[in-house]
């Protein structure tokens, strides 16, 4: 019991990914949200003003806040179509991150091809402005958090419509305790190997069937392993986090992870009966309050009210 409230305590603490429970599919009309009757009313969510935003603010590139509760300036889009990459759910319009993200996951790209992998399939980055979103993300809001999906790109150039109602494959077997055999390839942990062993990658997250996949497969060279991190959800995609970066002085970073390589029994908490079959949800569908404006780094204030 204790364990579980220090548990729950480091979630709210680090707030790393958020739950991700079932994929949401995407929509092919092109409808903006209504204008908001009080915009500048203290109650506002500011997820309901960030949301709002559809164009990056045109300044440097800046990280402000902590990567679950902030925003960006002068953010990026990853193109939707690269060699080795392709965006999905474009009508999120979530394919935004600072420059130092963006440069990251072309290179990841590129040398995820040369492992094996054929190309990334990339989910959520941040709006245009970072900031809280209106579905399901805590983090992701500096622009520095990618999902990439643990499905390979197909070799086509997929349709609009694919990219929104397309599903990613569940990796993680049915009884939760390890990845589906039938799914699972050693091109899938020299993706995740390949992502965590770049200088610029803070953290990754998995599920914990996944990592203990991983502690399985690493061989002899495991110094990458300590990066990645079980969490809940992250059973078809995985979490990537990077550094903040040196032009971002108000970006928090976070607390370095546990040392160690974190396989064996210290995944055992991720696989009590507690956990795998939580008798009330763990996560609330939508959290309780949401953030404001006033929850922000006061530069928030600006980066979502600028025109
Ligand atoms: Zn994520």
């Amino acid at each position: 019991m204790m364990r579980v409230r220090v548990r729950l305590l480091l979630l709210l603490l680090f707030a790393g990914a958020g739950p991700a429970l079932a994929q949401d599919t995407g929509t092919m009309e092109d409808k903006p949200l209504p204008p908001l009757e009080h915009p500048d009313s203290p109650s506002t969510p500011a997820r309901e003003l960030f949301a709002r935003k559809t164009k990056p603010l045109p300044l440097a590139a800046r990280s402000i806040g902590f990567y679950s509760q902030g925003c960006l300036a002068g953010a990026v889009a990853l193109p939707i179509n690269g060699p080795t990459w392709q965006v999905m759910r474009l009508s999120r319009n979530r394919n935004w991150g600072h420059p130092k993200l963006i440069s990251f996951l072309e290179r990841l790209a590129d040398k995820a091809n040369k492992v094996g992998w054929n190309g990334l399939l990339v989910g959520d980055l941040s709006q245009p402005r970072g900031g809280p979103m209106l579905s399901g993300h805590t983090s992701h809001q500096v622009g520095l958090d990618a999902d990439i999906w643990l499905t390979p790109m197909p070799d086509r150039k997929l349709s609009r419509e694919e990219r929104e109602f397309m599903s990613a494959v569940e990796v993680v077997r049915q009884d939760r305790l390890d990845v589906d055999a039938e799914v699972w390839t050693h091109a899938h942990t020299a993706l995740v190997r390949t992502a965590a062993e770049d200088p610029e990658v803070e953290r990754i997250f998995v599920n914990a069937a996944i990592k203990k996949a991983l502690c399985r497969e690493a061989g002899s060279d495991r110094g990458w392993l300590a990066k990645v991190r079980p969490w809940w959800g992250h059973d078809y995609h995985f979490h990537v986090r990077i550094y903040c970066p040196p032009d971002s002085p108000d970006c928090k970073p976070q607390p370095p992870p546990e040392p160690g390589e974190g396989c064996g029994h210290e995944l055992d908490y991720w696989f009590s009966a507690g956990v795998l079959h939580p008798v009330q949800p763990l996560f609330p569908s939508k959290p309780k309050s949401a953030l404001t404006l006033a929850n922000l780094p006061a530069a928030c204030r600006h980066v979502v009210m600028a025109p």
